[in-house]
């Protein structure tokens, strides 16, 4: 068997996959089923570098290079399930990273738009997305702050670095009733919140729990 088809089927990651659904996920109050499924599906080892992929299930967030992490496998869960996915959705989500949350959404939702400043990582991530044969995700190597306008409007959004505000391109770019989920707060600690578009345009804001992600760098983020 070639060594990367090893990574993806071997049983000993499948074990650890289960373990991190049981023990993180479920056991802290994810109750969507398809969040659990694809949780239980998606080879997260694969979205980490080789020297770190012993530690790829376990309950914190881990280095990816260039300063930034995955996220801990909670914050992937949790995140999603606060979006809401349905098998119809569009959803733009900013600052693919790895790609592994890319990897969540794709395997519940219609298409996913997904931006990330780092050229380099999002060409990372599109390697492994599309070896693992994702044919619903777009990419873009660019300033999600601003949104994606080309496939705007979208019935949810996702950012997964830490905004001073909710960018306003991004509300414009939301469905009336969608939703959009991102860390809002200072560099060092946010509240993860979650706004649904009211019909009238306004944003009904729910904060969930603090949280530290790392910035969202951009026009209506912060400064490098
Ligand atoms: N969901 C990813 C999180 C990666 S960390 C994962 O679990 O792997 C946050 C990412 O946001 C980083 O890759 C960072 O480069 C990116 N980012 C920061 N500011 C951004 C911006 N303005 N637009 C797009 N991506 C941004």
């Amino acid at each position: 068997m070639k060594e990367e088809n090893k990574f993806l089927f071997s049983e000993e990651y499948k074990r650890k996959r289960e373990r991190m659904v049981r023990e993180q996920i479920i056991a802290r109050g994810v109750e969507n089923e398809r969040v659990i499924k694809a949780m239980l599906e998606i080879p997260r080892h694969l979205f980490v570098t080789e020297e770190r992929r012993n530690e790829a299930y376990e309950d914190y967030p881990i280095p990816i290079g260039y300063g930034q992490t995955i996220s801990q496998p909670y914050m992937v869960a949790v995140m999603t399930e606060y979006l809401e996915p349905s098998e119809d959705d569009f959803v733009l989500e900013i600052g693919t990273g790895s790609g592994y949350q890319t990897a969540i959404l794709a395997h519940l939702v219609k298409r996913v738009f997904t931006v990330e400043r780092n050229c380099e990582l999002l060409e990372r991530a599109k390697e492994i997305l599309n070896r693992l044969g994702f044919d619903n995700i777009k990419y873009n190597c660019d300033d999600g702050t601003k949104g994606w306008m080309d496939y705007a409007p979208y019935d949810k959004i996702i950012v997964t670095a830490a905004a001073p505000e909710i960018p306003h391109p991004l509300i414009q770019q939301l469905k009336p009733e969608g939703i959009i989920v991102i860390p809002v707060g200072s560099r060092w600690m946010q509240d993860l919140i979650v706004a649904r578009k009211k019909v009238n345009g306004d944003m009904k804001i729910e904060k969930k729990f603090e949280c530290a992600f790392v910035p969202l760098i951009g026009e209506y983020g912060f400064e490098e």
